[in-house]
């Protein structure tokens, strides 16, 4: 197996897409990425993760780059995604020489119907285009066709794999509890996935730091990194923030935007402290997913 190159300098990342404000969740967020790079002198880097389709609203990076001066985590920014479609083309185009790609036009209702099993993201997705022409699957009415991986034929080819988090230690790969993932969406480049993984490869990340809720996601990403001889950074995936009903903070549901704070006049150094200390505004606790 890979192993992480060693006496690299740190490296970690913010990469949050502008599909709605930041809110506390995200500060925290941002707060452990920083800090762990700071720690060991190392380096922490914004990515904004525009390749939403339309829900992606570029005027909001402009507020996110604010919103981390005002919290008082200096980053460096790398290219958004928006910059690097060509590197997803480019990848999807081996993954699909190297066969482990096959074209799907299923609906998210066709998937939802004909799923027989929940995984980590909700109902997987049974296979149904897998082993058929791409004129079959280019029947479907508006012609528009995703790329998914073909899990089973890619860990045939990579064998065996394995991740290190820093919090919850060694990890058997097990992408296939994803079933086949899109990789490349209709009418889009890349999926999350791809382009994440790549990103973080070539961005030079060495210690990928995001939230618990995407934790299963790194089984999906070591295969991708096996697939296309990426470096193996290690992961930490922090815990992440409830409400007092036990929801999980989210802009779409209303959580106290930065941006808000910010504006009035709230000091943002001071608000980055409370979350270091472990000092949060009442209701709103630390757990796991
Ligand atoms: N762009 C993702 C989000 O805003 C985060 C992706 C990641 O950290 O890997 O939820």
């Amino acid at each position: 197996m890979e192993e992480t190159v060693p006496g690299t300098q740190v490296v970690t990342r913010f990469a949050p897409s502008p599909n709605g404000s930041l809110h506390l969740g995200h500060a925290y967020s941002a707060m452990i990425a920083h800090d762990l790079a700071a720690k060991l002198n190392g380096r922490f880097l914004l990515r904004i993760e525009d390749i939403d389709g339309p829900r992606s609203r570029p005027e909001l990076a402009e507020a996110f780059r604010a919103d981390l001066a005002w919290l008082g985590l200096p980053f460096v920014e790398t290219p958004p995604q928006s910059t690097r479609l060509d590197s997803y083309r480019a990848a999807a185009e081996r993954l699909r020489g190297m066969g482990v790609l096959y074209p799907c036009s299923c609906t998210r209702k066709e998937v939802l119907e004909a799923a027989t099993r929940e995984g980590p993201d909700g109902p997987v997705y049974p296979g149904t285009c897998k082993g058929k022409g791409m004129e079959d699957v280019m029947a479907a009415p508006d012609g528009a066709v995703a790329w998914r991986l073909d899990v089973a034929k890619a860990l045939a080819q990579t064998g065996p794999l394995s991740w290190e988090d820093e919090r919850a230690g060694q990890q058997i790969a097990e992408p296939e509890r994803h079933g086949d993932v899109v990789l490349v969406r209709k009418g889009l480049p890349a999926s999350y996935h791809l382009a994440a993984t790549l990103d973080d490869a070539a961005d030079g990340v060495t210690l990928v730091t995001r939230g618990l809720d995407l934790f299963h996601a790194t089984h999906i990403h070591r295969l991708l990194q096996a697939l296309l001889d990426l470096p193996v950074p290690r992961w930490h995936h922090h815990d992440l923030l409830f409400d007092e009903d036990g929801t999980k903070l989210a802009k779409r549901r209303g959580s106290a935007a930065l941006s808000d704070l910010r504006g009035a006049g709230v000091d943002g150094h001071e608000f980055v402290k409370k979350l270091r200390a472990g000092s949060f505004p009442a209701g709103i606790s630390l757990g796991r997913p």
